[in-house]
């Protein structure tokens, strides 16, 4: 039965949403969620990084991910465009500790998993409940109107936390989103049964493999049931526009180019359709309003280079659900309370965008690490997604020393395009037609 009062409505059942409730609900607050998917449901973003091992702990579903079949994940890999694999990045190597072995998931598990954690701590979950709008008196958030079954609903709430993912609800009314200027990418990916594996540590390890013209990279990421998620991300012009056949068509011809990544698959079986989105990174201005907050996607998406897109709906969910419990507790539930963590979480983020960034433009981690032997474990501090401390910002100059004379000066997020000017950016999903859960 949904109530017709909380003191915090969430939006939306992902990773960002489910963490922020059940932070909510352990902090003794009335916590509603409305999820308009009927779970289980597709989802991308299947690898993840050591950092989210806290928050995980938080939510009291570390037993849960140990037990699961999960692959575990122990590093990370890059292969460059001639094919010249690095050394792995062992996290383990980095902090010995039980939290660099993360997992390899599928998603419409793992979310499925979160969110039944979180009814389990008291939220009032829901799904197929659509929320159509943030209800507001002035420039303060009241609650929200849900359709459900046809019906609209309106739902009173102390405090509102957008976890809609790049649906964005709260972003797209305001007026919120910048565009990135520098991370305009697209993205095609399919599933394989039966693709080459390693073995030992190495078996669950990402490998990132650039693309022989270095215009893009493929994620290689072995999953339970002995299959792997494999996808090409390009610049979105090079990948979309001016190509004669369809996404298939595509991705056949970047596999042909990539000889490391076409000897893996060549024993294997497809076993879904062809996959594809727009990967345009954005973030908004402004992470909390006057009884709002944004979390996850919702707030800010980044490309998936790196594998960080989980850990950022998990830590932005878990810093709100602090301010927003505090805040309660006070009776303040400013923006400025609300948003309390937000020039920190964006110091962190700009880190990884950097580093994101880099790699676009020529950055190589086995020239790096050979140049700089004591600094790979601050890298690897930047790949487990240890972003939220200067301590990581000592690479920064060592790898300005290595910069061509002609490198261009990197834009901040900040000086990409508003929503007025953006013109036709959106990140569509395009899933195939005979999709089936559990792979
Ligand atoms: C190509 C690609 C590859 C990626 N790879 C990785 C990876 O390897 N590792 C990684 O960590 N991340 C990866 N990501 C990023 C990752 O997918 C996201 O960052 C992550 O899912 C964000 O979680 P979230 O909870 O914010 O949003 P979501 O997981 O999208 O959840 C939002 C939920 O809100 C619901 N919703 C939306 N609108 C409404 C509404 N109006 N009412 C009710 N419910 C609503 C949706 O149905 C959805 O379930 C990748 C992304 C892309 C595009």
């Amino acid at each position: 039965m949904i109530a017709s009062e909380y003191d915090v409505v969430v939006i939306g059942g992902g990773p960002a949403g489910s963490t922020t409730s059940t932070l909510l609900a352990q902090g003794g607050l009335k916590a509603g969620l409305f999820e308009r998917e009927k779970f289980p449901r597709f989802h991308i973003g299947e690898s993840l990084i050591p950092e989210t091992y806290w928050v995980l702990k938080r939510l009291n579903m570390l037993e849960k991910m140990q037990q699961s079949h999960f692959v575990k994940k122990h590093s990370v890999q890059f292969v460059n465009a001639h094919g010249k694999e690095s050394a792995p990045f062992y996290f383990w190597d980095n902090k010995p500790h039980e939290c660099s072995q993360t997992w390899q998931v599928v998603r419409s598990e793992f979310d499925q998993m979160l969110l039944e954690n979180a009814r389990e701590h008291g939220v009032d979950a829901h799904e197929s409940v659509h929320v159509v709008e943030v209800l507001f008196d002035g420039d303060r958030a009241t609650g929200v109107a849900i359709k459900q079954d046809g019906q609209r609903k309106e739902i009173k709430a102390t405090v509102v936390v957008d976890a809609s993912g790049q649906a964005a609800l709260l972003m797209n009314r305001m007026k919120l989103r910048i565009w990135d200027p520098v991370l305009n990418k697209g993205a095609i990916w399919t599933y394989w049964e039966g693709a080459y594996r390693d073995s030992g540590r190495d078996e669950g390890a990402t490998m990132v493999l650039q693309t022989p013209g270095r215009d893009g990279w493929f994620w290689y990421i072995p999953q339970h049931d002995n299959i792997v998620s494999l996808g090409v991300v390009a610049p979105f012009d090079y990948l979309f526009k001016g190509r004669k056949g369809d996404h298939e068509a595509t991705y056949y011809e970047e596999v042909e180019k990539a000889p490391a990544v076409k000897k893996r698959i060549a024993n294997a079986t497809r076993v879904t359709g062809f996959f594809a989105t727009r990967d345009y990174s954005y973030r908004s201005t402004q992470v909390a309003g006057n009884g709002w907050v944004l979390v996850g996607d919702a707030f800010g998406f980044l490309d998936p280079l790196y594998s960080s897109g989980v850990l950022l709906a998990l830590k932005s969910g878990e810093l709100a659900a602090d301010a927003i419990v505090d805040g309660l507790t006070k009776g303040d539930t400013s923006a400025a309370q609300l948003g309390r963590w937000g020039d920190n979480f964006n110091q962190g983020v700009d880190r990884m965008r950097r580093l994101v960034c880099e790699y676009y433009d020529g950055f190589s981690f086995g020239t790096f690490v050979r140049n700089f032997p004591d600094l790979r474990n601050t890298v690897t501090d930047l790949l487990i997604g240890d972003l939220f401390d200067d301590k990581v910002d000592k690479v920064w100059k060592p790898m300005e020393s290595l910069y061509p004379a002609d490198k261009k000066r990197l834009q901040t997020w900040k000086e990409g395009d508003t929503p007025d000017a953006a013109g036709q950016k959106a990140n569509e999903l395009v899933v195939p037609k005979d999709l089936r859960l559990g792979i």
